[in-house]
């Protein structure tokens, strides 16, 4: 585990399933949660997922393979770019917040499996929690939607 927080000399570092695709994050998150929204649960085939905000500037692709980018038409703002190896979507680009996120399950691990700067990145709450597909019973709060902008639910 790393005790600094990301930084340009030591940043975050993500990838796709076949490794093809990689990524870098030079500042920590504006917003880590457990998403059970149904675009994730979709997009993901689990019940929830650990999701980053990062801004925009953070971020930055490590790798020359070519990629694939698509885009809801019901959510025209935001573009989602996809390994055109693996398949595995790895990034989200949100034009209304110029905001990127990843997820934390593509996070660069130790030898060990442990997530790299997991205290920067750990999740502090459940979102759109109304949606779930699985009740939890931890000690983060629940939201109706984002974090300390919509009802808690628990
Ligand atoms: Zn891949
Ligand atoms: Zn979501």
């Amino acid at each position: 585990m790393s005790s600094s927080p990301p930084s340009p000399s030591s940043p975050l570092t993500g990838s796709c399933f076949c490794g093809a695709i990689t990524y870098a994050l030079s500042s920590p998150p504006v917003l880590r949660a457990y998403c059970h929204c149904t675009q994730c649960q979709r997009l993901t085939g689990c019940p929830f997922i650990h999701t980053l905000h990062f801004p925009s500037s953070a971020f930055s692709w490590t790798h020359d393979a070519p990629v694939h980018t698509f885009i809801n038409p019901h959510r025209p703002w935001k573009t989602r770019t996809r390994c055109q190896v693996c398949g595995v979507t790895i990034a989200s680009h949100n034009s209304k917040t110029d905001r990127v996120s990843v997820w934390g399950s593509h996070l660069a691990r130790d030898d060990s499996g442990c997530i790299l700067h997991w205290e920067d990145v750990r999740p502090t709450a459940h979102m759109f929690y109304g949606t779930r597909l699985l009740e939890i019973d931890d000690n983060l709060g629940k939201w109706e939607g984002y974090e300390g902008k919509s009802d808690r639910i628990a």
